[in-house]
């Protein structure tokens, strides 16, 4: 059987290929952060992790996940309602909940199982969600696996989000689905709006921040934050694997009932394991820090301020954001490709990004900005794109010239 399998494979796997569709993976062998080293020996800029604030390799939540380590031991071999519960994940779960002024919280071993495991133990065929088109992979299998009545709205279009409430009526309970920050494009779901069309027609919210928390609010509660919403939203969905540290974890914060219906009947929560100790250790000290300063947050808006002000001046077409994504438009796949090989020649490592993850003819690199990154590290950044950028002739003509 496997031999007939195996060419089948093959066939598509080259199909993959020759589209020019095949994901490689580059070789990191330094810890993640601004400045990184590769398989190859290089040492480049990283302008393309989530490392947003800077915490993956940060000293104070090393210090804490060692100090777990000693006192906690390595794994928890257990699902939560087992054995697989300590103290540690008791406080983790409550700073989460603090931190984003809801009732509790529930972890996951990762975001994907969080957004997989909300909808299903909450709501039925009687239901309806109503989803923005461009939400993330793991809440449309979320969504798959619920029985609630479907509906999908544009891209943050709230005349189309209307629609599809009026279409809803007739359903017992409305939840609208949304990212916070949408990862392609950088811009932020307009949850002000959201609101008020939720409270007109009788539904509840939930938001993944998984791009916006840590990084989008003053004190980067998120999106919910931005809009003046703390603890109005439902539910809130989000990842330890981005801003907030960025090893493993996620998490569904929100209304009492709603944890407390997850906790029961939630599947990958039910059927998974629990997170390591030290991941929780780390991010109780993670959330700690985050309360007592907004150092972090203020770096990474006044960096990304920096970031497009000058890429802007330097002729690039950089689509507006609210987060620090920042999708510098090349429009076609090939170039996007070709720019990012080069790019990694001049020491900045980032990623071009095209059809299917984007819709054709919309392919671009998205920079990532970071409380890690330096002035240096954004001037180098800048200059690096303005050289290749002239070589492949993608520059807006009457750039302004000076800063070249
Ligand atoms: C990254 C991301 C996830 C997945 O998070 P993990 O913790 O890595 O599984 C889910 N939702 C959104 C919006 C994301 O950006």
């Amino acid at each position: 059987m496997y031999e007939k399998f195996q060419s089948f494979l093959q066939k598509e796997l080259t199909g993959i290929e020759e589209a020019g569709l095949f994901k490689r993976e580059r070789i990191i062998v330094s810890p993640q952060g601004a400045e990184i080293k590769i398989n190859t020996g290089a040492e480049v800029l990283n302008f393309c992790a989530n490392n947003y604030l800077g915490l993956s390799n940060n000293a104070k939540l090393v210090a804490a996940a060692k100090k777990a380590l000693d006192s906690h031991g390595y794994g928890m071999s257990s699902v939560r309602f087992i054995c697989g519960t300590s103290d540690l994940h008791k406080e983790l779960e409550k700073k989460i909940a603090e931190f984003f002024g809801m009732e509790d919280t529930i972890l996951y071993a990762a975001c994907f199982d969080a957004n997989g495991g909300v909808f299903e133990p909450l709501l039925g065929e009687e239901d309806a969600i109503i989803s923005d088109s461009l939400n993330h992979a793991s809440i449309i299998d979320g969504v798959r696996l619920c029985k609630a009545v479907r509906y999908r709205y544009a891209n943050a279009d709230m005349e189309d989000l209307e629609k599809q409430l009026q279409a809803a009526q007739a359903q017992r309970f409305r939840l609208i689905v949304t990212d916070g920050v949408f990862s392609m494009d950088g811009n932020v779901a307009p949850l002000d709006k959201i609101y008020e069309l939720a409270n007109k027609y009788d539904a509840m919210i939930m938001v993944d921040e998984s791009h916006s928390a840590g990084v989008v609010g003053r004190t980067g509660r998120g999106v919910t934050e931005l809009y003046n919403l703390k603890g109005k939203i439902e539910i809130i969905t989000g990842t330890l694997g981005k801003a907030f540290g960025g090893a493993i974890g996620g998490f569904t914060t929100g209304k009492k009932e709603v944890i407390d219906m997850l906790r029961q009947r939630s599947r990958p929560y039910l059927f998974s394991n629990s997170i390591p100790p030290l991941v929780a250790s780390a991010g109780i000290k993670m959330v700690e820090m985050m309360s007592e300063t907004n150092e972090l947050q203020d770096k990474l808006h006044e960096n990304t301020a920096y970031f497009v002000e000058k890429m802007l001046a330097a002729g690039f077409d950089i689509k507006p954001t609210q987060s620090a994504i920042c999708a510098v438009m090349l429009y076609d796949a090939k170039l996007s490709q070709e720019m990012a090989a080069k790019l990694l020649n001049e020491g900045i490592y980032v990623i071009g990004f095209y059809y299917p993850v984007v819709p054709k003819d919309k392919a671009r690199i998205r920079v990532q900005i970071s409380a890690a990154h330096e002035r240096a590290h954004l001037d180098k950044c800048v200059a690096a794109f303005t050289k290749v950028g002239k070589e492949l002739g993608v520059l807006k003509s009457g750039g302004c010239g000076c800063c070249s």
